[in-house]
């Protein structure tokens, strides 16, 4: 838990995400509700806190439609 980055440079690494699909780190424009990663493709709802930038979930809807089937199976 200790990562002392020598960070001078302020405000160049904001907003930086992990993309759920590939685990490709990528900046996404700052206060945009969506990002594409730009390693495979995948679209991305983004959620801010300030200027930190948080993977919500997969924009394709029918993902999470298939994941609810799953779970109710059974
Ligand atoms: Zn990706």
């Amino acid at each position: 838990m200790t990562e002392t980055q020598a960070s001078s440079k302020k405000g160049e690494r904001i907003g930086e995400v992990r993309c759920q699909n590939c685990f490709e780190r990528f900046s996404p424009a700052l206060g945009a509700d969506k990002a594409l990663c730009p390693a495979c493709g995948f679209e991305w709802l983004i959620s801010w806190s300030g200027t930190l930038a948080k993977i919500r979930k997969p924009v394709w809807e029918s993902w999470e439609r298939q994941l609810a089937q799953v779970s109710k199976k059974g």
